[in-house]
């Protein structure tokens, strides 16, 4: 039976069973279509990475000997529609049946599933073979639960997978070394340089542009750094091991205006892609970590297995949970729009103008930049979820949305009321200048709340609280934050309620 075979952008699994053994009458069709750079704005480099990682993905099979058909961005035969495309495939080529991985994505999920269902000839779905879990695990997991919290599915995923476990005891004793994750960094250990590939992308850029796709951000043509191949991805891997794991979990909290990326994996891209499986990731960390326990303690390897088996495969399962209802959700009714510095990196706030440049010049923040600077200040100024969800979606080279819109509109922007965290992400000043060198050389002073110098995170925060205060009055978790505003002199809330909203009003003179 004649079969055409859809590969997705963030479908390039090598290692899926469908590569086992070449069939000549199965026919894998890959395509850059505008359906999928047109429906958000990207950063320039996160539209070169796939493009670029979808080409050495095909050039791959084909060296493999399977039968395979590419699509680029400029060719004239190019649908740049994924109906459109299956359809003229599957008459090209005469195929009896139309096989496709299951998307990640609830858009693109529903779109497959309508065009299978008009389509005249048979067709299934296949799982994707990356994740641990299957979409609908961690629904079944919390069934009857009111709290979903990512600690009991963490824990019974090391169980249940074994990793890190003697026996029934996890390794080390303790489950979580969260509180050791928490280190300032002051420069007290040299940083690796992170790996780049240098790759020439110019001729690409070129392809995109001609195109007429409207991207944002900076790229260096002759230097770009992301791996496009699955050998890069796990040139990355190795280099993690060898270079940044010993150190990682002490940082993972820190921020350094010199250092951009401290002991961060920068994986997220080759695993959301799919170049790399999240259990290889694991199972190469933790051999790493056993082969070299003298000098790598269990504390930075957990911190690492902890955001992959426990917080990514937790984003996803909640994405598949609430989907479709959670794009829409906005708990605090926050209305405000994104200030433009968020496209061009002007603001006095060093905190933000750093993280957001770099943002926008490497598509890359790392955790704590995109939930404590970005995402804390998002919400502070009471911006609009879906402002805030287009911007991340937009900028990160990992961005895709099943793990983009969790983080963001709940994790970071608490629109969905609670169900990932507690209480809101929300801070003064003082966290950021207790985990990064920002404030010393900013324009604003960290420790002031009014006044022309204050620093904005400070005065919006406990404006933050006062506006939300009716919402928040029955959180137990959010009782000291609401004690301490109630302490707050009656002339001094005034003071910082009209300088709060002095900023709001004015965020891009900030
Ligand atoms: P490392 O710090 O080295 O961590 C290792 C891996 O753990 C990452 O590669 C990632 O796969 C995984 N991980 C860590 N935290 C999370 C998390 N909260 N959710 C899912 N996986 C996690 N991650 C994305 O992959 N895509 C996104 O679009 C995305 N958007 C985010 C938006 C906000 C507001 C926040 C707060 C976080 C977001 N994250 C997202 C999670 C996290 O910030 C990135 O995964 C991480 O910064 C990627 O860099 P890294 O590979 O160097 O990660
Ligand atoms: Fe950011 Fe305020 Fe510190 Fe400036 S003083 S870097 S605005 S937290």
């Amino acid at each position: 039976m004649k079969k055409l075979r859809l590969i997705l952008g963030d479908q390039l699994n090598l290692t899926h069973s469908w590569f086992q053994e070449c069939d000549e009458n199965t026919i894998y069709v890959l395509a850059e279509m505008r359906q999928e750079t047109d429906y958000v704005k990207h950063h320039i480099q996160k539209v070169v990475a796939f493009f670029q990682s979808m080409r050495n993905f095909y050039t791959t099979i084909k060296g493999q000997g399977h039968q395979a058909i590419y699509f680029q961005i400029t060719d004239v035969k190019n649908p740049q529609d994924l109906e459109k495309l299956i359809l003229l495939c599957i008459k090209k080529y005469s195929a009896e049946k139309f096989e496709y991985q299951l998307p990640d994505e609830y858009r693109l999920d529903e779109q497959l599933k309508t065009i299978c269902s008009n389509l005249k000839i048979e067709s299934e779905a296949f799982d994707s073979e990356h994740f641990f879990t299957t979409r609908n695990e961690l629904s079944d997991f919390y069934e009857g639960k009111k709290l979903l919290l990512m600690e009991n599915f963490y824990r019974n995923m090391r169980k249940k997978h074994h990793i890190l476990m003697n026996g029934s005891i996890p390794v080390g004793k303790q489950w979580n070394f969260d509180a050791s994750n928490r280190k300032k960094y002051k420069g007290e250990v040299p940083i690796p340089a992170e790996k780049n590939f240098h790759a020439n992308v110019s001729e690409l850029v070129t392809q995109i542009k001609e195109a007429g796709i409207k991207t944002f951000g900076n790229i260096d043509e002759n230097n770009f750094s992301w791996p496009t191949s699955r050998e890069q991805s796990l040139v990355v891997l190795d280099y993690f091991c060898s270079h940044l794991l010993k150190h990682f979990g002490d940082y993972e909290d820190a921020m350094h205006t010199d250092e951009k990326f401290l002991f961060h994996s920068r994986l997220s891209f080759a695993m959301n892609s799919k170049m790399l499986s999240p259990k290889e990731v694991i199972e190469t960390v933790v051999s790493f970590y056993h082969a070299n326990e003298t000098y790598i303690s269990i504390s930075q390897v957990e911190g690492f297995v902890r955001q992959i088996l426990g917080w990514r495969e937790y984003i996803r399962g909640i994405y598949w949970k609430e989907m479709p209802n959670y794009s829409q959700m906005n708990v605090l009714n926050n209305t405000n729009k994104l200030p433009d510095f968020f496209w061009t990196g002007k603001t006095k706030m060093n905190c933000m103008s750093h993280a957001i440049n770099q943002s926008l010049d490497e598509a890359y923040a790392h955790h704590i930049q995109r939930l404590m600077v970005i995402g804390n200040f998002a919400l502070l100024t009471q911006i609009h979820p879906d402002e805030v969800d287009a911007w991340y979606l937009g900028v990160y080279i990992d961005a895709i949305e099943w793990v983009e819109m969790p983080n963001t509109r709940g994790m970071s922007q608490y629109a969905d009321g609670g169900i990932i965290a507690t209480k809101p992400y929300v801070s003064s000043g003082s966290y950021i200048n207790k985990m990064s060198n920002n404030c010393a050389k900013c324009h604003y002073n960290v420790k002031e709340k009014f006044g022309d110098k204050a620093c904005p995170f400070n005065t919006l925060y406990w404006n933050f609280l006062d506006e939300k205060k009716e919402y928040f009055k029955g959180n137990q978790r959010m009782a000291m934050m609401l004690n301490l505003l109630n302490k707050i002199n009656p002339e001094e809330l005034y003071k910082i309620k009209v300088k709060a909203n002095e900023i709001i009003d004015n965020m891009d003179s900030y």
